[in-house]
């Protein structure tokens, strides 16, 4: 049988260290951290995600600032109350929820937020920082990933990893960590021939593809590694919506172990949104702006980012 890695438990001792962290900053008479969410128009699921995180905010004792902006705001608008919240030493974390309103240029949003305070880790720099291994912040769905791998993978050197998807919020930030880790990478996607073949010889499998149950049993080597990153909503057969992954999980048993869906990637997004906040505010505490943050690599104690250490829960 498959180990199953639950996402929720280790969310959970992430979120136990991130608020320790908290306490420690503040006890130490540094600034409370504090995140700032920006919310464009009423897109319901955004609307959840951004309760979501201010509820995870508050868990925590992160200060939370939310920012609800009608639809028809201005990009230039916007712009200014990024620029104000770049400037705000308050905040340490600016996170505009996407997707914006179409009269609205995302890229040129994000690209606005101070990379020190990009707990998204979409800014252009930190994804240049991410892609020389120069440190940076990275994004949280991949964080999340990797945090799971190393709940079960002890040596990544020289593994075979396969990385189906190549977005820029998770595939590819996924394959730079793995590849960074040493192990060599292949990045598939919708156009990949023979994707079953190429997965067969993993020993890791990200599957970010958002196509339900695509990776089955006969793709996968006994004793890989599983992480399922995918989410579709489909209807089951009682006529319930149900959340599907985009593996097979009933067909991959002979894993070593896989996460599931719900309660495997899930959980660990906004773990470290909360967690790169608390490391943002940390460095800027420090360094001030332009400090090169790298709260992946040089998080003052490792364990923060891995949840193995003694006295997690
Ligand atoms: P995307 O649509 O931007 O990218 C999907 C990628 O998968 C593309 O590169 C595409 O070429 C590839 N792909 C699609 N169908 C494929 C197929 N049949 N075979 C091979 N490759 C295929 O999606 P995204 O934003 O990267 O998200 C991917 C999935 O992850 C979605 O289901 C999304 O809901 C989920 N997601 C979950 C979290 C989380 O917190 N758990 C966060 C982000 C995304």
């Amino acid at each position: 049988m498959a180990e199953i890695i639950d996402g929720k438990a280790i969310a959970r001792q992430l979120d136990e260290k991130t608020k320790a962290e908290v306490d420690a900053m503040v006890a130490a008479g540094l600034p409370r951290p504090g995140l700032a969410v920006v919310l464009v128009g009423n897109d319901p699921a955004s609307e959840v995600y951004v309760r979501r995180k201010m509820k995870g905010c508050e868990k925590v004792g992160i200060n939370s600032f939310e920012h609800r902006l009608p639809a028809e705001t201005s990009q230039d608008a916007l712009l200014t109350l990024i620029a104000r919240l770049n400037a705000d030493p308050e905040v340490h974390g600016i996170l505009c929820q996407v997707p914006l309103p179409a009269h609205i240029d995302t890229r040129t949003i994000l690209a606005a937020i101070t990379p020190e305070k990009d707990v998204d880790g979409f800014h252009p720099v930190n994804v240049g920082r991410l892609s020389t291994g120069t440190g940076g912040i990275v994004p949280c769905t991949p964080l999340g990933v990797m945090m799971l791998l190393d709940s079960v993978i002890d040596d990544f050197v020289g593994l075979d990893a396969v990385v189906i998807g190549k977005s820029n919020i998770v595939g590819k930030p996924v394959a730079l960590m793995l590849l960074d880790r040493e192990c060599t990478v292949t990045v598939t996607h919708i156009y990949t021939e023979n994707l079953p073949e190429i997965a067969r010889k993993a020993d890791i499998i990200v599957a970010a593809a958002g196509a339900p149950e695509l990776v089955k049993g006969d793709w996968v080597k006994p004793g890989a590694v599983l992480i399922d990153v995918g989410i579709t909503r489909i209807m089951g057969e009682n006529g319930k919506e149900k959340l599907v992954g985009d593996i097979a999980f009933d067909e991959v048993q002979h894993a070593k172990a896989v996460t599931p869906v719900p309660g495997g990637v899930g959980p660990m997004t906004i773990a470290c949104l909360l967690h790169n906040t608390v490391q943002a505010a940390k460095a800027l505490a420090e360094n001030g702006e332009g400090n090169g943050l790298d709260p992946y690599h040089d998080a003052p104690d490792r364990s923060l980012i891995y949840g193995t250490s003694e006295g997690s829960a």
